[in-house]
C-alpha cells in the first residue's frame, strides 16, 4: 500500500480516521502536525500541508517521487518489460473519451470563474495521466 511508504517516513503520524492521517510536514519546521495524508480508494495518496508547502517540496524532503503517490497501473508503469496489454485499443479510446469529457467539464468550470478545489485539481492530473497511459498502451 502506497500510503504506508509515505507514512513510514513521516514523524508524529497519527490517525485521523479511515485512511486519513496527520503528521509533521518534512518540508518546513513543523512543531505541530500540519501535513494531512489521505489514501484514496483507487490507490492514490494525497498530501496537503496546511502551512502551504508544495507537494514537490514534501516529496523531495521524503526522498520520494510523484510516482510514489500513484498506483502503478494508473501511471502505466511496469508495462515496458513484458508487453501484456492491460487494455485493448477500443478500451484505451473509451478511457480517453471519458477522461477528456471530465477535462472539458473542469475547463468549463474554470471558464466561468469557478476555482477548482484541491481534489478537483488532483483529479484533473489523474485524467491527464490516464489519457497519457491510454495513449502509451494503444501505440506501444
Ligand atoms: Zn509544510
Amino acid at each position: 500500500m502506497k500510503a504506508q511508504v509515505v507514512l513510514s517516513r513521516l514523524q508524529k503520524v497519527r490517525s485521523e480516521g479511515q485512511d486519513r492521517w496527520k503528521a509533521c510536514c518534512p518540508a518546513h519546521d513543523d512543531g505541530t502536525p500540519s501535513l494531512s495524508i489521505r489514501a484514496l480508494d483507487d490507490g492514490r495518496v494525497l498530501l496537503h500541508c496546511f502551512a502551504g508547502c508544495e507537494v514537490e517540496a514534501i516529496l523531495s524532503a521524503l526522498s520520494l517521487q510523484f510516482s510514489d503517490l500513484y498506483p502503478d497501473q494508473l501511471l502505466g508503469h511496469g508495462l515496458k518489460g513484458a508487453r501484456s496489454r492491460l487494455v485493448s485499443a477500443p478500451q484505451a479510446l473509451e478511457i480517453v473519451a471519458k477522461e477528456s469529457l471530465l477535462v472539458a467539464v473542469f475547463a468549463a468550470d474554470q471558464a466561468q470563474g469557478k476555482l477548482l478545489s484541491e481534489s478537483d485539481r488532483s483529479r484533473l492530473m489523474l485524467a491527464a495521466g490516464r489519457i497519457h497511459a491510454a495513449y502509451q498502451e494503444a501505440v506501444t
